[in-house]
């Protein structure tokens, strides 16, 4: 069953959105056009095969990357009607960047890894300049797919728009 996101909420959405805009689905429309085009029918979140879609505040398609990775396949953008999610707006489906908190484990001496071995993009090196070394995300290899999001057992990683990065 579809449901029509709250417009009464749009305002308050994106005044909190202004602090910290939510991370859509791949290629969503920028964030006001996106709210306006959405409708919260769902369809994105039933068509991904892997899950990682859910109906965020608001009623508003949400991509969370603690469920699992994006693999792009381009499903949802083809389920969305009313072209909230378009593949021509953009080359990249996010400007996105995996980055890690202080709870990351080498930051606390324990080594781990995890991050790392799970990024298809070989976007994480642990540079070699400290005793436990800790991860370092190359910007220009990491795509947002948020592989290394919830393999991380402290949950340190997270995703982010880089120009909140
Ligand atoms: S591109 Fe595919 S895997 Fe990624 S969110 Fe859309 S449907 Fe899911
Ligand atoms: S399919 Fe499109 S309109 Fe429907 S919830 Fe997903 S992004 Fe919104
Ligand atoms: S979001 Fe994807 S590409 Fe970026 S560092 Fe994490 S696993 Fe690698």
């Amino acid at each position: 069953m579809s449901a029509v996101p709250d417009r009464s909420r749009r305002a308050l959405l994106l005044g909190r959105q202004a602090a910290r805009t939510p991370l859509r689905p791949p290629w969503a429309l920028a964030e006001s056009e996106f709210v306006d085009a959405c409708t919260g029918c769902g369809a994105c979140v039933e068509r991904c095969p892997e899950q990682v879609l859910v109906r965020g505040a608001g009623g508003y398609a949400v991509f969370d990357p603690r469920l699992g990775e994006c693999t792009f396949c381009g499903d949802c953008v083809d389920a969305c009607a009313p072209n909230a999610l378009d593949r021509d707006v953009a080359a990249m489906p996010w400007h996105t960047l995996a980055v890690a908190g202080d709870a990351c484990l080498p930051r606390h001496g324990v080594v781990c890894s995890s991050c790392r071995d799970a990024c298809p993009e070989r976007a994480i090196a642990f540079p070699l300049s400290t005793s436990v070394p800790t991860p370092v995300v190359d910007a220009a290899r990491c795509n947002g797919c948020g592989a290394c999001v919830g393999v991380c057992p402290v949950e340190a990683m997270a995703i982010t728009h880089l120009e909140q990065a």
